[in-house]
């Protein structure tokens, strides 16, 4: 059969190794670290750097598509040794997500909302942003943050240089705090032959910058939904896209919507799909990059998506009583505090 390669083996490809064997394709992982979950459920592992253009080469000479579960893949070498037309999502689509003001120009270039921002690279460049964006900001590195990291909150009356320095003093964005009422994701998808299909949105709640839970409908309503899924079928048409998306909002109370981030993967809020509809995202995607036909996106049940961060792991056994709950363990081996171990979904009959 076919072989599907996978760069990065985190709980992520892990899921997408599960579904692209359900359809009867071989998968190979790419990760640096030995211990990766995916491999535990992989045919086959290469364990080497995402620049290792050996490893890349060999990566792409034993498959027949590869795709990626995280956004820092870095582009050059991935682009020198994976031929593009193998290669999904493409390239573009990781050189706008891995770069927060790349991100923001590319959104309100095609006219969707974000929230003001400045890209900074000095501290004078701080203190003139915060002039302009407003007394209530969020810097953030340009690259490389996820869960909250490489993030401070910050006031113009607050300590300037200290902000930009305790992150760095790397390339960054000053965004303007965006004062919304809940936030939500899409998870969308486009397959080989231009046909796009949308999840329902959900509802999210983060703590100490983690996604904690993932309601689906949650407060978004039908008005909501529609803006979104307008907004995301614009993104993944102008980005030629292939594969699944996940892409965070902001909304507001007069039921406004922005644009947070784009992930041009599989995505947290999303796994929630594996158990309230026919298709999950994981496999809606290898049918996206594979070329088979996209699967029925709709949901047969309401759901809450619970992730098992750290210690609360060890909460499986109590859950495994629960009726109407799908676990699901990462088989990570070591419990650390904040370190996604597992999720659960609990279903109820759809409203
Ligand atoms: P992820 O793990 O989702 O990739 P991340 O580290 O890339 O996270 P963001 O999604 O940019 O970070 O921000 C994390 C959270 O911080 C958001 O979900 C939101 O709750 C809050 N946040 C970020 N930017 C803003 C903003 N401009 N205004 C208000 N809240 C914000
Ligand atoms: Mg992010
Ligand atoms: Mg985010």
């Amino acid at each position: 059969g076919s072989t599907v390669g996978i760069l990065g083996g985190g709980q992520l490809g892990r899921m997408l190794a599960m579904a692209a064997a359900r359809l009867g394709y071989r998968t190979l992982v790419l990760d640096p670290n030995k211990e990766s979950p995916a491999f535990q459920v992989a045919n086959e592992a290469i364990v080497a750097n995402y620049d290792d253009l050996r490893a890349l080469a060999q990566l792409t000479s034993h498959s027949d598509v590869v795709t990626y579960e995280f956004e820092n893949v870095p582009v050059a070498p991935a682009r020198q040794a994976i031929v593009e037309a193998d290669l999904f999502p493409p390239a573009e689509a990781l050189e706008v997500a891995q770069d927060r003001v790349v991100e923001k120009a590319f959104l309100n270039g095609i006219g969707i909302e974000t929230a003001p921002w400045r890209a900074i690279d000095s501290v004078e460049e701080l203190a003139h942003a915060l002039i302009d964006i407003g007394t209530d900001c969020i810097l953030k590195t340009r690259r490389f943050g996820y869960d909250g990291k490489g993030q401070a909150s910050i006031r113009r009356e607050g300590p300037v240089a200290d902000a930009y320095e305790n992150l760095g003093s790397k390339p960054s964005i000053l965004e303007g705090k965006v004062p919304f009422a809940y936030e939500a994701s899409l998870i969308a998808a486009r397959g080989k032959d231009g046909s796009i299909a949308c999840y329902d949105p959900a509802e999210n709640e983060h703590s100490l910058g983690i996604l904690r839970r993932s309601s689906v409908p949650g407060r978004v309503s039908s008005h909501v939904s529609k803006r979104m899924i307008e907004t995301g079928s614009k993104i993944l048409e102008k980005l030629n896209y292939i594969g699944v998306v996940g892409i965070e909002f902001f909304v507001k109370t007069d039921e406004t919507i922005l644009v947070n981030e784009l992930a041009p993967r599989v995505h947290n809020s999303g796994h929630w799909t594996e158990a309230a509809c026919v298709v999950s995202q994981f496999e809606q995607h290898i049918r996206a990059i594979t070329g088979l036909p996209l699967g029925d996106p709709k949901r047969h049940s309401d759901c809450v998506m619970e992730n098992l961060i750290g210690d609360e792991i060890r909460k499986i056994e109590t859950l495994a009583e629960e009726s109407d709950v799908l676990l699901h363990h990462y088989g990570k081996i070591d419990v650390r505090p904040g370190r996604k171990m597992g999720h659960l979904t609990r279903l109820k009959p759809r409203s």
